[in-house]
């Protein structure tokens, strides 16, 4: 089978380049032989070697690319990529029983992502490339991973690439067991010495926000000097912050506000497994528009906020009315922190930019009336790189504050 030529024009060449890995249609002069989701090479207008990747004409994003040297990407390729993702997270996984292994374009494995979960991993296949290969990665990656990391071996993978971007590569919905064993229901984990519930089958994103690691533990750390602390998590989702800050603080108190009945059972059994009364924590099944609403008027504040909502803005066409809603919300919540308490508040959508997202915190703070001091910039944890030819990549971004 003919390898697929794509040539780019001129003034493209350079994005590519510098390493990025996305074409868009408009950059494509030609495609001779492209299949789509088989292998091209991508070449400048004279038929120069640029790089090669995978094809999609169903997508805007016509070409990802995998290697900038002219190389097979046959098995040994993907096994060296895989290992050098795994290699990476070898100390997380000493620590901790939930990983992300694989993060996509930030890993060099553009459409794939991969998750750990105990003896289970949890794969998502975003393209039509990586949807084509999936039987083949699962099993490449359960040979890699348990050669490298024997202490705990994967039993089975399982997909969930039940995910709207997958319409955009005319991708429908696709989950279940790809290599080994079916995963049980929940599967327990551990992060930073916490025990979480998680399922694969019906949580968020692949099942648990592993994302929110280090600024789980962050939190936790900053509370530690503060007597019987109160929290308020809004957002809760299964308690990961409350959970966090609560564990080795036999004082402390949490109010979780999540809109989500389901997540918030698990919120409570997340509590049981970690030893903590139940008599010290609420939950709250509401929006949490609603919620700042009504506590705005009553007492009591809170010793530490935390304010991690999703995606507000898809894309970029959604940022103002995105802005409107974080603003709003930060100025409920800066105005429910005790003098001298906490706020870690955050966005995760990628067309709102860090700066952009200061800049509507500040909004929020003049507006509460309130007084703030940066003491953190928050970001996802290590194993969510961003590779610096990709800042499309920094989509979780944070701020800890103290409030005055
Ligand atoms: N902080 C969590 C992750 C939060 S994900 C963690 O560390 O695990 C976002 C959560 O917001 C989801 O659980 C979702 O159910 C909830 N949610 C979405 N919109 C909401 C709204 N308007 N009001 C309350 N909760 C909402």
């Amino acid at each position: 089978m003919t390898e697929g030529i794509i040539r780019i024009a001129k003034e493209r060449v350079k994005p590519v380049l510098n390493q990025h890995p996305w074409i868009f249609s408009r950059a494509i002069i030609s495609a001779q032989h492209a299949r789509n989701g088989e292998f091209v090479t991508v070449t400048d207008p004279d038929g120069a070697f640029l790089a090669r990747g995978y094809y999609n004409e169903k997508s805007q994003i016509q070409v990802r690319i995998l290697t900038w040297k002219d190389e097979p990407l046959d098995e040994a390729w993907w096994q060296k990529s895989l290992a050098r993702a795994i290699n990476a997270r070898l100390p997380l996984l000493k620590e901790n029983t939930t990983v992300r292994l694989i993060h996509a374009e930030s890993d060099y494995l553009p459409g794939l992502v991969v998750d750990v979960y105990g003896q289970y991993a949890v794969l998502q296949a975003l393209t039509l490339g990586i949807e084509r290969r999936k039987g083949q990665i699962a099993r490449w990656l359960a040979e890699t991973f348990n050669s490298l990391f024997p202490e705990r071996p994967l039993l089975g993978i399982y997909e969930r690439s039940d995910v709207d971007v997958r319409g955009k590569e005319g991708l429908k919905a696709s989950t279940g067991v790809l290599w080994g064993e079916t995963p049980p229901n929940p599967i327990l984990v551990q992060e930073n010495g916490i025990t979480f519930a998680v399922d694969v089958y019906k949580g968020h994103k692949t099942g648990f926000y592993i994302d929110q690691r280090p600024n789980r533990a962050s939190l936790a750390q900053a509370l530690q000097s503060v007597q019987n602390p109160s929290i308020l998590n809004l957002f809760a989702y299964t308690g990961g912050f409350g959970v966090s800050a609560l564990k080795g603080l036999p004082g402390a108190s949490l109010v979780n506000v999540d809109s989500s009945a389901d997540s918030l059972n698990l919120a409570r059994q997340n509590v049981e497994h970690n030893g903590i009364a139940l008599d010290a924590v609420s939950f709250v099944t509401s929006d949490c528009f609603e919620f700042l609403r009504q506590a705005v008027h009553q007492l009591p504040m809170y010793d530490a906020v935390v304010c991690d909502p999703p995606k507000f803005a898809q894309n970029a066409q959604q940022v103002d009315k995105a802005a409107r809603g974080y603003k709003d919300l930060n100025m409920h919540a800066f105005q429910l922190v005790k003098a001298g308490g906490l706020l870690m508040t955050f966005s995760c959508s990628g067309a709102i930019s860090r700066d952009l997202f200061q800049k509507i915190v500040f909004g929020a703070l003049v507006d509460s009336g309130r007084q703030a001091q940066i003491i953190g910039h928050l970001g996802a944890g290590e194993d969510h790189p961003i590779a610096l030819t990709f800042p499309e990549g920094d989509y979780l971004k944070g701020l800890l504050l103290r409030v005055y």
